[in-house]
């Protein structure tokens, strides 16, 4: 049976090959190969993953030898025939392709991608497009330099995770190392199939994180190694405080007061990374300046102005001035027009403008926002600078139209919490649109493959009734509304005159539970239904900094304001630039031919050797697990190439006939006339005969044909 070599009989290695497969069947099966370490299951090519959380030695050389130009039947589940099919399509057949890896978080999404490009630097390393020996000496000069530039290439990609992770990367209860931001690689293929250059982009970084955490977690790793691996000196220039976290209040919002046992080593990485893409001296020191700043910014606060007759205005903490003038200096402004900017804000009318002075509240907000701005920036100037390192590094010459992607999309699956808002909003919305261009490649796929085969069959037939859902969201007219409520209230007058199936809310449905309070609303996606809060929508779409604010920001970076960043009347929305940047995402991953690989954390306390079926239900459900396995087998369970058909079950035929394919016969006649017709399968309702495969229709027929080959053993 596919994928269920001698090695791996433990429960079923394919969902595909149940009859009919329900919820409690993918759990139990899952947990059955789980306590046997057997952490991957497919559902036809998607690999199902559960993290294990301990090191089970399956990324060795061996298996990456193992796993090298393999077909999916020959070997257990790995993340390697991922991998290596992915480079395979390409090498092959010249096409793009993406592995998409989902999950929720601490499901094992950061470390799949990792092994992936592990295994494709490996397969460059060792030459999967090498020249063959003994090739001329001239050619293999040339060799040498282009193996230099794969290395090189290979280097930054494995090299620069480290320093992304210290900058997008947190503790959370879910996961000690939880990256907080979607990540979308491409790795660019020369027209032999070595990696030749990348680029990345990030998605939404999770940037309140960096004014507040919640209970038990950290900020942004970067802080806390900074902290650990800073020699004296360099702390002291930076003008850092020399007690312990609790000097820090954006550091221990969370109460995780203690430094990490990794963190100076850690830190060691990151400057090795940054000197290994190239930052120059100056741009390592402004990085540890800006860092430092957003630290100090934190302990920045603010005392009633005694000069504002009203008490609501504040000033800057007398006791804070040291480190103001510290501050403006790591920021490189001057000292007079933080503290303004810190404390009021330029109100511009036709004829004048004056500065209005903050009340607390404000005030404070305005700090956050400062702090989390800059740090937002600084994310993206180091991720520009890895993107940089790799195109520099590319190896592009005439070629360079020949060249071709495998992309690796690392993003947040499916999130439901307790109370769910805006970060939330977005990402369920992006998990829509992915599960939406899922079901649409997929249905691209098997008709593609129909019409190659030469077989009449229609596709279409693969919608069922929870087929793919419009993403439920619709653009608000103009103007834009002032507060939450407001902005809920005009949803739902919208929603009352063209009613959707996707949209409810407190007001719409009093009598319905699940939505508690008056700022609830509710909408159902593909997976299932979420209540959302409105509360603080605009404010995290809105995501302005106070305008002059921004202009004093921006002077001081080291790269220069880009055009995006001048002050804007309106700047668009965070919501709005999302939604763009996912749509180009999408359309970039329509033109690939995709993978899955769906990720499973099989319990909630970071455990090896547990498995907890109600969260790992829960999980599946979110996932589609089995939609997928439904989409996958809706057409056929098992499509084979011939050869491979007539390897497997050529025991099944009489001896007389071996060996096989007998000489002359074209094998597709072999494998109907020999083996089927001797077991009386070779009808059409039961098998279908492709130009190159042979398509069985129903998993009984697997297992039929698995029973008569075991039987002739
Ligand atoms: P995610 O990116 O989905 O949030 P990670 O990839 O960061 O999750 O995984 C969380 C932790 O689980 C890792 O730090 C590692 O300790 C463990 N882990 C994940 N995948 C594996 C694996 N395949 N083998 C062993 N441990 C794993
Ligand atoms: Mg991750």
């Amino acid at each position: 049976m596919e994928g269920q070599s001698n090695e791996d009989r433990v429960g079923i290695s394919d969902f595909i090959l149940y009859d009919s497969l329900t919820n409690e069947d993918i759990v139990e099966n899952l947990q059955e190969r789980f306590a046997k370490n057997k952490i991957y299951t497919y559902i036809g090519e998607i690999l199902v993953s559960v993290n294990p959380y301990r090191d089970l030695q399956l990324y060795t050389e061996k298996y990456i030898a193992d796993y090298r130009n393999r077909e999916r039947y020959e070997r257990p589940p790995h993340i390697y025939w991922v991998a290596d099919t992915a480079h395979k399509t390409l090498a092959r057949f010249g096409q793009d392709t993406c592995i998409l890896i989902s999950g929720e978080s601490g499901s094992g999404k950061t470390e799949a991608s990792k092994v992936i490009l592990q295994y494709l630097a490996h397969n460059a390393a060792f030459g999967a497009g090498a020249a063959p020996a003994g090739s001329r000496q001239s050619r293999s000069i040339d060799r040498q330099r282009v193996r230099a530039q794969v290395d090189r290439v290979a280097e930054i990609l494995i090299q620069s995770t480290s320093l992304l992770e210290a900058y997008g990367n947190a503790q959370t209860t879910r996961n000690d190392n939880s990256s907080r931001f979607g990540k979308y690689m491409d790795i660019m293929f020369d027209f032999k199939g070595d990696p030749a250059g990348g680029s990345m982009r990030n998605y939404l970084l999770e940037k309140s994180r960096v004014v507040h955490q919640q209970s038990g977690e950290r900020n942004f790793h970067i802080f806390y190694q900074m902290l650990a691996g800073l020699p004296e000196t360099e702390r002291k220039r930076l003008g850092l405080p020399q007690g312990s976290l609790r000097d820090f209040a954006y550091l221990v919002q969370g109460g995780c007061a203690a430094l990490g046992k990794e963190d100076a080593a850690n830190f060691r990485k990151v400057t090795q990374a940054m000197d290994s893409v190239q930052f120059s001296s100056d741009e390592k020191d402004s990085c540890l300046r800006v860092t430092a700043a957003v630290m100090l910014l934190g302990n920045m606060e603010y005392e009633a102005d005694p000069e504002d007759r009203s008490n609501s205005s504040v000033r800057v903490k007398s006791s804070c001035r040291q480190a103001v003038a510290q501050l403006a200096g790591l920021l490189r402004v001057p000292p007079d027009g933080l503290v303004k900017a810190l404390t009021s804000r330029r109100i511009v009318t036709a004829s004048d403008s004056v500065d209005k002075a903050y009340d607390l509240p404000q005030a404070t907000y305005a700090r956050d926002a400062l702090a989390k701005a800059i740090y937002d920036r600084l994310f993206n100037f180091v991720f520009e600078k890895v993107n940089s390192a790799l195109a520099a590094a590319g190896h592009f010459g005439s070629d360079g139209d020949k060249r071709r992607a495998i992309g690796i999309l690392d993003i947040y699956g499916f999130e439901i919490f307790e109370i769910n808002s805006f970060e939330q909003f977005c990402i369920n919305y992006c998990n829509e649109r992915l599960q939406q261009l899922f079901i649409e490649l997929i249905l691209k796929q098997e008709q593609e493959e129909y019409e190659r085969e030469g077989i009449h069959q229609s596709a279409s037939s693969l919608t069922g009734p929870s087929g793919p859902v419009r993403p439920a969201g619709r653009d608000l007219p103009a103007p834009r509304p002032a507060h939450d409520r407001e902005f809920l209230a005009r949803c739902e007058r919208e929603f009352q005159q063209r009613p959707s199936p996707h949209f409810d809310s407190r007001k719409l449905s009093p009598a319905d539970k699940a939505m508690q309070h008056e700022r609830d609303f509710r909408i159902t996606h593909y997976a299932g239904a979420v209540v959302y809060s409105v509360e603080n929508f605009l404010d995290k779409n809105k995501d302005t900094l106070y305008q002059d604010f921004k202009a004093a920001a921006v002077q001081q970076w080291p790269e220069g304001a880009e055009a995006s960043n001048r002050v804007q009347k309106r700047p668009p929305s965070a919501g709005l630039l999302f939604k763009q940047s996912i749509q180009a995402l999408v359309q970039r991953l329509a033109g690939m031919r995709p993978h899955y690989v769906r990720c499973l954390k099989p319990n909630g306390s970071k455990q090896p050797g547990s498995f907890d079926s109600r969260l790992v239900e829960h999980q599946a459900r979110y996932l589609n697990l089995l939609e997928s396995a439904r989409v996958r087998r809706a057409g056929f369970a098992l499509r084979l190439p011939y050869p491979y058909f007539l390897q497997r079950y050529k025991l099944c035929d009489s001896p007389a006939v071996w060996p096989h394919p007998p000489p002359g016969m074209p094998p597709r006649d072999a494998a109907r006339s020999s083996i089927l017709a001797r077991l009386q399968l070779d009808s059409e309702d039961r098998v279908r005969y492709g130009v190159s495969k042979l398509f069985v229709r129903h998993a009984r027929t697997v297992f039929a044909l698995e029973q008569a080959r075991v039987r002739a053993l």
